[in-house]
């Protein structure tokens, strides 16, 4: 532990942010970086505890004191490595994780807790400035052969891992460019694009081969991957929207998020795109569904220039802050307000839209909807909601966006061929730990198993998955587990 009162000297701080008004004119990330001496303070608030409870906050068992106590020391070599041994990708998590072990950080008992996320991103960040970071090719190859179907965080730390254990590793995408919704979902102003070109890169310095365009189930037989390669890991994500099927679904200017998430961030990389384009500028804008990837919409509209942005989220207002209901560790989506919000938007809760309204042209002019109210359980817990009679009322919207997360993965194409086995949930069936499906040889990781979730889950369970599929191929494994007697 680098310094034992750091925890009572410094408070936390954050790094500079480009002003919100200043922001919304570009795409650009607009978090910027510590001074050295920041960054060091930030460090030295670690408290070395006992039972470090960020360790299993973090679904990857990021060793957080020691990196904390490397960057007080400003050992940057030591630093890389700790962090590196148990995630493939900080510059990821260091940018957008919602940062679990925060919440569990144990300062965070009775002081704002260690900017655990913020560390983590200048460790990968200094790293790269000093030549740290380089491509490190196996010295032994095992003459096996694996393909990772999807190229978002689940399938590039498969494909990492499998990789470094000797495996001959080939990732199919069928998007234009490898990096799942890291690429096509999180907007630039989250995570600039080069963060990803430089980790592929790597990756293919490395050995690992990209073949993007190229849908499995569609341009190539899911039989001819199982013939060709020794294992598969199935990494595709959960990519069906959960719809509102409410009258008017059909109106011109109801769309999923994704659609319009995924030609904003195409505008910004220069790829071209044939779906008709989504514009919010100058239009009352309605986003439905209050998670991540509905702030990735409020940011993104307040960028197209919308006349209003507004939220909607059915549940109903979550507590501000931890509260005797909810004590620590406190779970970090509900106490969060994304940096979108910042940026301009009327955040409704506890409200039900019942019908899109449209104009004679069949284009989107409102929304009808009611507030309901919502009765908990003896926990506190939200569980049935009812309408408050007489608020039904219209409100002006243009364009409505559906942020209302995904419901399971697409199983036309590369799931019906192999015939994988579903969850109750519709998810790939695959039991967490052992990640192996009903199909022989066939293996599966992040939303794709585990339905919707984070960056953080879907890195952690492409290193778990591919530790099963080493010790598949090989009997045994010698790459590392977050679960040290597994
Ligand atoms: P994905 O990232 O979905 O990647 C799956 C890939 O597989 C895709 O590229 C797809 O094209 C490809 N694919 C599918 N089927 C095939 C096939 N048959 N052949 C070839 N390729 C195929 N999480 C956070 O932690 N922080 C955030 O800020 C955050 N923001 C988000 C914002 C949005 C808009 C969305 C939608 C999600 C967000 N998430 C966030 C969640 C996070 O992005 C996901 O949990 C994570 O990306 C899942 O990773 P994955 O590798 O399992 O799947």
């Amino acid at each position: 532990m680098g310094k034992v009162t750091g925890f009572k000297e410094y408070g936390r701080e954050l790094p500079p942010k480009r002003a919100p008004q200043e922001r919304i004119n570009d795409y650009k990330e607009f978090t910027g970086c510590f001074t050295e001496d920041k960054l060091n303070h930030q460090a030295a608030r670690c408290m070395n505890c006992g039972i470090p409870f960020c360790h299993s906050g973090c679904p990857l068992g990021n060793v957080i004191p020691e990196f904390n106590d490397a960057v007080y020391k400003e050992n940057w070599e030591e630093a890389y490595s700790i962090l590196t041994s148990t995630n493939n990708f900080p510059e990821f998590t260091g940018r957008i994780c919602p940062a679990p072990c925060e919440a569990a950080c144990v300062l965070g008992i009775n002081k704002p807790p260690v900017t655990i996320e913020e560390i983590e991103k200048h460790i990968i960040e200094i790293a790269f400035s000093k030549g740290l970071v380089n491509a490190k090719a196996p010295l032994i190859r095992s003459g096996k052969t694996v393909a990772v179907i999807g190229s978002g965080p689940a399938g590039l730390a498969a494909a990492a891992q499998l990789n470094k254990a000797g495996h001959l590793v080939t990732v199919f995408e069928r998007d234009d460019k490898p990096g799942g919704l890291l690429r096509f979902g999180i907007p630039d102003f989250k995570l600039e694009k080069w963060v990803i070109e430089r980790r592929v890169t790597l990756m293919e310095e490395e050995g690992i081969q990209f073949k993007c365009n190229t849908e499995v189930g569609k341009d190539i037989h899911a039989d001819e991957i199982l013939r060709n390669f020794d294992a598969v890991v199935l990494a595709g994500g959960s990519t069906i929207p959960r719809n509102l099927p409410a009258p008017g679904r059909e109106l011109k200017g109801v769309y999923f998020a994704m659609e319009f998430l995924k030609q904003q961030n195409k505008r910004v990389s220069n790829i071209e795109f044939k779906e008709e384009p989504i514009w919010a500028t100058d239009k009352d804008v309605i986003v439905i569904g209050g998670g991540d990837t509905g702030s990735d919409c409020v940011g993104t509209s307040n960028r197209h220039g919308a006349k209003s942005v507004t939220q909607f989220e059915l549940m109903p207002k979550p507590p501000a802050s931890r509260t005797e209901s909810m004590p620590w560790p406190t779970y970090p989506m509900l106490l969060k307000t994304s940096t979108s919000h910042e940026e301009g938007c009327e955040r409704n809760w506890g409200i039900n839209t019942k019908e899109f309204l449209g104009d004679a042209e069949g284009n989107l002019r409102a929304l009808k909807v009611v507030d309901v109210e919502w009765e908990t359980d003896v926990f506190g817990r939200p569980v049935k909601f009812k309408e408050v009679e007489g608020s039904e009322r219209e409100l002006p919207a243009q364009l409505v966006l559906l942020a209302m997360g995904f419901v399971h993965p697409q199983r036309e194409g590369l799931l019906e061929q192999l015939g994988t086995e579903f969850d109750a949930r519709g998810n790939v069936k695959a039991a967490e730990g052992a990640y192996q499906t009903n199909v022989h040889k066939v293996f599966a990781a992040g939303d794709m198993r585990r339905g919707q979730s984070l960056v953080v889950w879907a890195i952690s369970e492409g290193r778990e998955a591919a530790r099963r599929v080493d010790q598949f191929l090989n009997g045994s494994t010698a790459l590392e587990s977050k679960d040290a007697e597994s």
